[in-house]
């Protein structure tokens, strides 16, 4: 055996994601149960584990289906805030975004940023580059990364597509672009490698309450409709959006409520709209900034977002026709060659940020963007606000304020210096090589390495190990190799969870892979052991998902 197919097997030790069994859950006393797997959740239940906690993650639908798989896809430094003057914030997204570099280098790609000047911007020349060099200060970025002010030809000569009218430069900066259900994924795959038990498709239906204490949850298996109990010391709730239903389950009106914001991007292809820098600039319709950005898949570009009040249902967000036109209207702003209208949508998302309602009489832009932890009447410890960005810093202190409700020291535990799984970045050549050695096609390999890191090697071994599974769908590297892997490691329950949150193949393939749905269903149900008329409803359920997301699917 050579030194590379050592390597690669010394990468497939660890444990595997496996959703638990209802039964071992109910016979389990939990210390902490955690309510909702998106981002913070997945982030709180690793952080609980790594301190030796016994830990419970429930997710209702699938881990990253609410906003975490639904964000601008930045891990990134605030420059937000300093409009605002919100210098907490600045100064914790930039400790933030280096840690997570360190911890997901697999899935965190630093790239240049556009921060366009046009006549009539409200900030001056001067203003961006004082506050361009406060964050390269601030972030150590002043040696390695250092910002640069651009004049129109400069910009023009990276950018020649862009709109020059009233173009007065451009101050270029670094950030970073992720894949945000992925982060999640792997946030909630390194609470499993540290011994937290999962479960998706399991929505918590209520408190179960011990003098008026909650001391459990009552759950509701959704793949097999079987309802449930769950027993834990401390009930964690991280349901973002939700986080108001499910503080109602405590029958008490909360003080602490949220006033969501919907945000949508959309999706176009590069060839429609030659971008190959994200920019940032301001909408012509009401001077709010938008950043259209070429994907990590390169070959999209998403363009986004919009931020307006939203009081409808949380499981009903859905991009309408106002925002899409508004996204639009922004795009053919900064590449009017481009002439962009409906037919050239891809893809689109629409997510709800959680965020902390105001005092009374503040506008939607001024909303804070911080978080926060309360207690409810029984016990219940809530967690709001926040980004994908400080996950990390929020699951540190939710998991403190949990240690704190139970009495015990405050523990470490090691989820800052703990890296994600499949973040062993200097195996990736050696994975790359052998690949290329077993004669997976270079399109399947890269979907592999950006989608899994240095777990790539766990599917090379499927590959190598089984003829079968050397099929590919022709949709975004996807073969079977691939849907072995996530079923038996990824906890997929459900035709979604593959196409939008592991692969992101919903969101990035024009049609949402629908021309290969029977193919790929067939095999995924033949590995769930679904009956024909499971594989059917799954394939509405994703068709009416995709269609909803594609106006030009409407008609
Ligand atoms: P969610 O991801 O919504 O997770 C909550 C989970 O709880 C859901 O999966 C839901 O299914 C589950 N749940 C609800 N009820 C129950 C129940 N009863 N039982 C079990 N499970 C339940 N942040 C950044 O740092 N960078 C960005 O670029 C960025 N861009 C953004 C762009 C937009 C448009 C939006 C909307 C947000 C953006 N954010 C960004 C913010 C960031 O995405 C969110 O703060 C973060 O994803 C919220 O994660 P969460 O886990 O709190 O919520």
């Amino acid at each position: 055996m050579t030194n590379v197919e050592l390597s690669v097997k010394a990468t497939m030790k660890k444990a595997k994601m496996l959703r638990a069994n209802p039964q071992t859950v109910s016979n389990t006393l939990f210390d902490l149960i955690v309510i909702g797997g998106g981002v913070t959740g997945s982030a709180t239940a690793r952080d609980a584990a790594l301190r030796g906690l016994s830990v419970l993650l429930l997710e209702k639908d699938d881990f990253a289906s609410g906003t975490s798989s639904r964000s601008s896809k930045l891990i990134h430094r605030g420059l937000r805030y300093l409009e605002t003057y919100q210098f907490k914030l600045v100064a914790e997204s930039l400790r933030e975004r280096e840690r997570a570099i360190k911890l997901a280098p697999h899935l965190t790609e630093v790239r240049p940023f556009l921060y366009l000047l046009y006549n009539g911007y409200p900030e001056p020349k001067w203003l961006l580059n004082l506050g361009l060099t406060f964050y390269d200060v601030a972030s150590g970025e002043w040696l390695k990364r250092r910002h640069k002010m651009l004049n129109p030809k400069k910009v023009l000569e990276l950018e020649p597509h862009l709109n020059a009218q009233g173009l007065k430069g451009a101050g270029m900066y670094y950030d970073v672009f992720t894949d945000d259900a992925r982060f999640t994924l792997d946030n909630a795959k390194g609470a499993a490698e540290a011994g937290a038990v999962l479960m998706n498709h399991a929505e918590v239906t209520g408190l179960i309450l011990e003098n008026g204490k909650a001391r459990g949850v009552t759950v509701r298996d959704s793949l097999t409709g079987e309802e449930f109990e769950a027993h834990g010391h401390q009930i964690l709730n991280a349901t973002g959006p939700w986080t108001d239903r499910t503080r109602s389950f405590e029958h008490t009106k909360s003080t602490h409520e949220l006033r969501p914001t919907k945000g949508v991007h959309i999706v176009v292809k590069k060839r429609d709209f030659p971008l190959n820098t994200a920019v940032f600039l301001r909408s012509p319709d009401d001077n709010r900034v938008v950043w259209p950005t070429p994907s990590l898949e390169e070959d999209v570009v998403y363009i986004g977002t919009t931020d307006t009040d939203y009081t409808g249902d949380p499981d009903d967000v859905r991009p309408d026709e106002s925002d899409v036109t508004y996204l639009l209207n922004v795009a053919n702003h900064t590449i009017p060659e481009a002439k962009l209208d409906e037919s050239h949508i891809v893809g689109s998302w629409a997510g709800l940020r959680p965020l902390v309602a105001p005092a009374p009489g503040t506008t939607t832009s001024n909303t804070s963007r911080e978080h926060e932890i309360s207690v409810g009447p029984t016990g219940l410890l809530t967690i709001s606000g926040g980004k994908l960005t400080s996950s990390r810093l929020m699951a540190k202190q939710f998991v403190n304020a949990a240690e704190e409700a139970l009495g015990r020291k405050k523990t470490k535990g090691g989820a800052a210096t703990t890296a994600l799984p499949g973040s062993r970045v200097s195996e990736l050549p050696h994975i790359s090589w052998a690949c290329a050695r077993a004669g997976v096609p270079d399109v399947v390999a890269k979907a592999w390495i950006r989608r899994y890191g240095s777990n790539a090697a766990k599917l090379l071994e499927i590959w190598k190990a089984n003829p079968a599974s050397r099929r590919e769908f022709g949709v975004r590297g996807l073969s079977v190799a691939e849907i072995e892997y996530l079923v038996a490691e990824e906890m997929v329950g459900r035709l979604d969870d593959l196409m939008v949150r592991r692969t992101g193949i919903f969101f990035w393939d024009d049609d949402g892979g629908l021309e290969h749905i029977d193919e790929i269903t067939n095999v995924l149900g033949d590995l769930l052991r679904w009956d024909p008329q499971r594989r059917e409803q799954e394939m509405a359920t994703y068709r009416d998902l995709v269609e909803k997301h594609r106006p030009a699917h409407k008609e």
